[in-house]
């Protein structure tokens, strides 16, 4: 399987596409570490016995070094956590710009630095090892409107990726960028729910994927396991699009 003998962290695995990746990535080989803010999320992922399920809060620096204290030197590490907030520049207060930037950016940061040198080691044992940061298409890559903080903070994760993956390309450690487009997840359920029609926000949203449809997050899930499976390993530094063809 693409993910056999890996150890594999993912950040945000509660719930959406970080639980699905952590399913996918169990179902192809790998041990999966699935963390989350909310451990009562992660409940759903223990009857999988690849999985094994950790509380984390990735603007917690101090949590997140004790945890990389913890476990054995990682594969793959997955930073899929982040918060979109919806508003133009004239909306964005200063709170809200730390915030999606803390959580967006510097919280993948923290976890780059408190786990590379694991990953380090394991690529210097193994002739490999793979970081996926979760950007989006959505104002990093294409602009939309209402998205300042987001599409600034995931085009940043952009730039971390490239930087990353420049830093240790000779070290057989890799570094991608996934850029979804809109995906079902009860994150965007609640995006619409929040709209003032919500009806109309929904048919906004589909309106955007020109397949007419939003993705589901197993149309995501192959690329994730591929971009942390030996399959990709002549593939760094890259955004790699899954967006049903919005940037065409
Ligand atoms: P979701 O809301 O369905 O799940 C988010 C998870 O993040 C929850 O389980 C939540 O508990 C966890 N979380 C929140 N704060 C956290 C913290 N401080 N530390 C650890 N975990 C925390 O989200 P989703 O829609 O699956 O999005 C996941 C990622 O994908 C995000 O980075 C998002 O920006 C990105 N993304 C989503 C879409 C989309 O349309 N849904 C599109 C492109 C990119």
């Amino acid at each position: 399987m693409l993910l056999d003998g890996k150890t594999i962290l993912i950040t945000a695995a509660g719930q959406g596409i970080g639980a699905a990746s952590a399913r996918a990535c169990a179902q192809a080989g790998a041990r999966v570490i699935a963390t989350d803010v909310n451990a009562d999320l992660l409940a759903g992922l223990r009857d999988d016995r690849n999985i094994e399920t950790r509380q984390l809060d990735v603007t917690d620096a101090g949590a997140i070094g004790a945890l990389a204290a913890d476990l054995p030197d990682l594969d793959g590490l997955f930073n899929c956590a982040g918060v979109v907030h919806h508003g133009s520049v004239l909306d964005l207060t200063d709170d809200d710009w730390a915030f999606a930037l803390d959580l967006n950016v510097t919280a993948m940061v923290r976890m780059c630095r408190a786990f590379v040198p694991g990953l380090l080691r394991q690529a210097d044992k193994t002739g490999s090892a793979a970081i996926l940061n979760m950007s989006s298409m959505a104002s990093s890559v294409k602009g939309f409107p209402n998205r300042t903080a987001y599409g600034a903070t995931k085009a940043a994760v952009i730039g971390l990726t490239k930087a990353i993956a420049a830093d240790f390309v000779t070290r057989n450690l890799r570094c991608n960028a996934l850029c979804p487009g809109t995906v079902d997840t009860p994150s965007l359920r609640g995006r619409i729910a929040a709209a003032a029609d919500p009806v109309q926000a929904e048919r906004d949203f589909i309106a955007r994927q020109p397949m007419g449809r939003l993705a589901n997050v197993d149309d995501l899930t192959p690329t994730v396991v591929h971009l942390l499976s030996d399959g990709s390993r002549f593939v760094t530094g890259q955004a790699v699009l899954v967006d049903g063809g919005v940037t065409i």
